[in-house]
Parts: C-alpha cells; structure tokens; sequence
C-alpha cells in the first residue's frame, strides 16, 4: 500500500559511496550525510561495477539505515536503449535497437531484486529514464535542433516502449513509488514543448502494459541547473514596454523558474489523464547559484534584458547548456513536502559526479565526448549557438570531479 508522499516521515537513504567521496573532500562532512540517487547507468551496476556497490548491496545497507523508522532509497533507472539521443556525454551500452537486452537483462533483474520481501518495508523511489522522452519531442523531426540519433528513437519507439516497460514492471512492486523524468523548464517550458511532452509522457506511461496508475509522479531539473524559484522577476514584468518573455534569456519561454514550472506541468499532466496524486520531484543538488555572483536585487530597468540579466540568479550562458555549469553552487538542502505540489527537493545527481569529459577520454562505459562539456566550444542550434560555460579538466560522466565539487559548495544556496 503505497502512501501518498513516501518522503513524508521518513529519512533517506545515504548512498556509502557517494559519501565517502564528498567525506574525502575538504570541507565536504559538511554534506557527506545527505540523501543522493544511486544510478543503475549499466546492466553491470545492477550487481556491482566498478569497485561500487550492486544495488542488493544498497538494499541492505538501507534496511541498516532505516532500523525502525520509515527510509526511502532513491534510484535512478538509465539505460535506455540508444541513450543520451541528442548528446554524447552519457549515452549508454545499449544500442538503439538492443529494446530486447534492456527488458531482460535489465529491467527484469531490477524488478525481481525490489520484489524481494526482504525489501518489503522500504520506500523504493525510482526515478525513471532521464532525458529521453524529452528528446523526442524536441529533438526531432524538422527542427534545428533536431539530431539524426533522436530522430532514430522517436522511429522505432524504443524509448516509449522501454518507459513503459519499466513503469510497468518496477510498478508491479507494492512497495515501489515511480517518477517519470520530466526535463526541466528551460527545456520544455515553451508552448511547443509542453503540451507535447505532457502527451507522450501518457502515450510513454500507457505502453508495454503499464498504466498511469504506475505512475506515482514526475521529476524535474534531474542533473540540470535551472534555478528553483526566481525572486528578481516574474513572467508577467514588463520593462520599457516589453514582456520578460522577450528577453534573450527567457525568449518566449512561460516559466522563468523550476517551482513554477514544476507545479504548472503536475496540472497538464493531471489534465492529460494522469491520477490527480500525483506529485513533483524537484533536483536541487546544483541549482542554487550563491556566492559572490550572486544578484542582490533585480537588474536595472533600461531594458527587459538589463533587467532579466542583471536579476537573474542562473548564471548559464543559455538555459540549453546542461554539462559541468561553471559558477553553479548546491542548492536547496533535500527535503519532504517543501512546496504545493512537491513531494521533496531530491539531490538525484550526486554533487561532484561529472556531467561528461571537457577533452575524449577512452573508456570502457559507452561514454562519447560531447562538446558541450567542452569550455572552447561555441555551441549548436540547441543551446542558441553560445558557449558551453562547462569546466576545463572534466573526467568522463559520472566520475569524482573534485574541482566541481569544491565549487559547488563555495557557490551553494543556502550556503553551508
Ligand atoms: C552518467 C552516469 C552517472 C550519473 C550520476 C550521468 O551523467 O552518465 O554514469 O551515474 O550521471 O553521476
């Protein structure tokens, strides 16, 4: 029987690796006992990979954590077929085709390790398949952002029919809560965007035999940077006699933060059909831009853009770049029921854990390089053409990046 808010009175689960990494840091008890995702981003994960622990492992260990009281373990299900469409940093060992290998040697091992009723009192949150539907929808067809790889996914349905097939398969535990990823509001906050992923997440979540009763919520931000909640300007401000949403920043798009956008996509998809429980997860893990950059006040009014820049605390470039932000800092700390709407502020990326390679570096993950992690790089038609704003000396995505680390914590808000 699942509860309405599995974050509600429990604690979460602290990942041991991920701790000790941040314990390592300087500076970093100060937030070695958070609550972070365990990615299962190959099938090897499942058991163990890499000198990490398998996820019967971290089942274990969280029974220890929980003792008496409620715990729930966030997982994070990445292994999609064809991965990572529209970049390179991440994608996966699965070829676009290999839908078959996904379901067997991946999903089904998952599923039958959470329905073991040793694990019966946990609260399993899984977060699933991050940055893939939203490709897409926006990735495809005759946009200009549009990339042949995404092109191929949206073809032969094997993103749709593997969401589908975990949602319904890890919905099958009684004691599993689902999450589907939902982008963020720099990506699907414009009108073409919105209604459209709203509509495929119902295709996604009512294929391969699940149901929007699978379904317990959505995520939003998942390793992103998009700021929670902007206080320097609303959607509806106009300046010298134009709208906010004529900025270059914000072009056009409806929503200037992640809260905002997060509570307005839980009413399309509840209007689309999805169960009126559901509920938001947001990642705060590095959207809080503190520090010394950070805008005391709005901008000056000469125009929306002197407005909008000078106000807003997302420090990117363009809201399109995703890798290694430079100047990011570690935002909200993660909590239950913060906010209408939202069942927690979650740390699923852990903080310090690259987002890809500034430089290729061969490696044995299926990782690619993608420029976008790149600092030289000038950018392509889905980050408006500008500068990366990555870090210099990244290692590949998912390994300990100390530099970021480091930053993320001088930059982080609250601060520490
Ligand atoms: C990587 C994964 C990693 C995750 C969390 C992703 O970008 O592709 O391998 O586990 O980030 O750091």
């Amino acid at each position: 029987d699942r509860v309405d808010n599995p974050y509600t009175g429990a604690k979460v689960y602290v990942n041991p690796d991920w701790s000790a990494k941040a314990r390592a840091e300087t500076g970093g008890s100060r937030i070695a006992g958070q609550p972070t995702g365990v990615w299962l981003d190959r099938i090897a994960a499942v058991n163990g990979a890499g000198g990490k622990m398998g996820l019967r492992a971290h089942l274990d260990e969280a029974l220890k954590q929980k003792g008496s009281d409620q715990l729930v373990v966030q997982l994070v299900i990445y292994n999609l077929p064809g991965r990572d469409c529209s970049a390179l940093a991440s994608n996966g060992e699965l070829g676009p085709t290999e839908i078959d290998k996904y379901k067997t040697q991946y999903i089904d091992p998952i599923a039958a390790i959470l329905a073991d009723p040793k694990y019966a009192a946990l609260r399993i949150v899984t977060t699933v398949e991050i940055d893939s539907l939203p490709n897409l929808v926006t990735n495809t067809g005759g946009r200009p952002t549009a990339t042949p790889e995404c092109d191929v996914m949206k073809a032969n349905g094997n993103y749709v029919k593997g969401v589908g097939y975990a949602l319904n398969k890890l919905g099958d535990v009684p004691n599993v809560y689902n999450y589907v990823d939902a982008g963020h509001h720099g990506w699907i906050g414009w009108d073409d965007n919105f209604g459209p992923s709203a509509d495929l997440f119902k295709q996604a979540a009512t294929a391969e035999g699940a149901t929007v009763n699978d379904v317990h919520g959505f995520i939003t931000n998942t390793a992103n940077y998009s700021a929670l909640k902007e206080n320097n300007f609303t959607i509806n401000d106009n300046v010298a006699g134009k709208s906010v949403r004529e900025s270059k920043w914000v072009d056009w798009n409806r929503y200037v933060d992640e809260l905002s956008f997060a509570q307005a996509f839980r009413q399309k998809l509840v209007s689309v059909g999805f169960p009126s429980g559901i509920g938001m997860l947001i990642d705060t893990s590095r959207n809080g831009w503190g520090g010394t950059a950070r805008p005391s006040g709005p901008g000056a009014t000469t125009s929306v853009d002197t407005y909008v820049d000078g106000g807003r605390y997302d420090r990117r470039i363009n809201t399109g770049n995703w890798c290694n932000q430079s100047g990011a800092g570690l935002g909200e700390r993660p909590q239950a029921a913060p906010a209408a709407g939202i069942d927690a502020y979650v740390w699923m990326k852990p903080p310090g854990e690259s987002d890809g390679s500034s430089k290729a570096i061969d490696n044995d993950e299926g990782k690619g390089f993608d420029r976008m992690c790149d600092p030289t790089y000038t950018g392509n038609p889905r980050n408006g053409n500008n500068m990366s704003g990555a870090l210099a000396d990244a290692p590949i995505s998912g390994h300990w990046f100390s530099a970021q680390f480091q930053e993320l914590m001088k930059n982080a808000y609250p601060a520490l």
